[in-house]
């Protein structure tokens, strides 16, 4: 039994998969293929595919405009410019109609077939049913150790544990997204929020493909702000580096002063000591930037949480009914 609303025996529940794009042509037509397949061996749902295009310059909204005309379970929200997956997954989220919902790369590199499994854990009455990758073949040695380095250090600083090798794909019941929906933060890391929702949560490992088609929208800069977001929405442990900091470097210049003074009664060398100060000087500049520049990241977003814009800005809906959306 779902845990949530059962739609009744009459109607097959609805599940609603939800892909952002971002300049995704080389790979839309077959995904809309495999998605349909996907859809035909289960007969026991219904589906809905949004679309969310987060700002691209290629042929992607063509693609799924046409997709929408033919096809009422293709809908499309396309964004006026690029705000970022993790937004783009939430404008999904927003929109979606289903009792089950299910977040999915628009690559490939979450298989649609995969979902079948989702949904029958989902009817076993998980609330969560996350992909854990049992193979990343497709990604280098430095993509797995640095995502390996940043999911040690996620989980020594965040309150809530976040399963490592799992991304976004995943299927969430109609009460977690309840809970998204009702979380308004900018900075988005969608696979934390949903740990922090709680409820019944399960992995489900599959073998991640490399992308069909195209190339990672995924550049160093992005990951680097994407693995920010993560830590710093996570925790202010970082916060408290600034204690730690300021206690050993009062440490030292205790054990500094003892020796000036001890060097300055005790014996007459009390005039050397440059290479001392300079040390000491530049440590302390060194730690002090360094916890005005970690205050200055929570301020910063303070800052863009306190201005209270809209997440996101729609240019174009379809498949969408009348004042719906
Ligand atoms: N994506 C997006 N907006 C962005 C970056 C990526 O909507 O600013 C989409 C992208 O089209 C894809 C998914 O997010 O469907 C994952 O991106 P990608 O496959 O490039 O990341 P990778 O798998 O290389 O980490
Ligand atoms: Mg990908």
């Amino acid at each position: 039994m779902p845990a949530s609303p059962s739609p009744g025996p009459s109607a097959p529940p609805l599940i609603s998969v939800i892909l952002p794009c971002l300049d995704e042509e080389e790979v839309l037509g077959e995904t809309l293929a495999r998605l349909d397949r996907m859809a035909a061996d289960q007969p026991g749902c219904r589906f809905e595919f949004v679309f969310v295009d987060d700002g691209s310059r290629d042929g992607t909204a063509a693609i799924l405009r046409a997709a929408a005309a033919r096809d009422p379970r293709v809908r499309l929200l396309r964004f006026a410019r690029n705000f970022g997956q993790q937004i783009a997954v939430s404008a999904g989220i927003e929109v979606a109609r289903g009792d089950a919902v299910v977040l999915m790369d628009a690559d490939l590199q979450d298989p649609p077939e995969v979902v079948g499994e989702m949904v029958a854990l989902w009817r076993q009455g998980f609330d969560v049913v996350y992909g854990t990758r049992s193979a990343r073949p497709a990604d280098g040695m430095v993509k797995r150790g640095t995502a390996r380095l940043f999911y040690a250090v996620i989980n020594r600083l965040s309150e809530v544990p976040i399963p490592s090798d799992t991304g976004d794909f995943r299927l969430m019941s109609r009460p977690v997204v309840e809970v998204l929906r009702r979380m308004p933060e900018r900075h988005r890391f969608i696979r934390g929020m949903v740990s922090w929702a709680g409820f019944r949560q399960t992995a489900l490992h599959y073998e991640r493909p490399e992308r069909f088609a195209g190339r990672t929208k995924y550049p160093l800069r992005k990951m680097l702000a994407f693995a920010a977001d993560g830590i710093l929405s996570f925790s202010i442990r970082p916060l408290q580096l600034s204690i730690a900091l300021g206690l050993v470097a009062a440490g030292l210049a205790l054990l500094g002063i003892g020796y000036a003074l001890f060097m300055r009664i005790f014996t007459s060398i009390w005039v050397e000591g440059w290479t001392a100060l300079m040390l000491a000087v530049l440590f302390m500049g060194g730690v002090q930037l360094l916890c005005l520049g970690i205050l200055g990241e929570y301020v910063g977003r303070i800052y863009s949480e306190v201005k209270r814009r809209p997440l996101y800005v729609v240019a174009e809906r379809a498949g969408f009914d009348e004042g719906e959306g």
